[in-house]
């Protein structure tokens, strides 16, 4: 049974939210494969094209968790910056800036991104059973 409460004031953030539950989705199936763990935080990787607004995300994430087993969860952002392949360079390069889309270092044009699209669940933190020492 899934409660997704979309709309009301939500209609701006539609996309972080719908974001927000697939990754708690991934999450949950994660835990179920590990014996049903509790999930302390969940790590993702967010380009700088995604297209994704961090604290919309990570506002949503709170708001999604809270009907499920993930409730409580943090979601911890890696913003990942923009790579292009530079022809010029025969090498990935960061851009000069985010309008331009030239690398940075020797100002050749390029529109081939190799990094910064990316939505990524990299890894989650599980609680322990038992902190005590063995
Ligand atoms: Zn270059």
């Amino acid at each position: 049974m899934k409660h997704a409460k979309p709309g009301r004031t939500l209609t701006n953030i539609m996309h972080e939210l719908s974001i927000a539950m697939s990754i708690i989705e991934l999450a949950q199936e994660e835990s179920h494969r590990h014996g049903d763990v509790q999930v302390s935080a969940v790590h993702l990787k967010l380009g700088a094209l995604s297209g994704v607004v961090k604290e919309a995300l990570l506002g949503s994430f709170e708001m999604a968790c809270e009907d499920t087993p993930l409730k409580g969860a943090r979601l911890v952002v890696e913003e990942v910056p923009v790579l292009i392949f530079c022809r010029s360079c025969q090498t990935q390069r960061p851009v000069s800036s985010m309008q331009l889309f030239c690398c940075a270092e020797c100002g050749a044009p390029s529109s081939e991104v190799v990094q910064g699209k990316e939505i990524e669940m990299v890894a989650l933190e599980i609680e322990e059973w038992d902190r005590s020492p063995v």
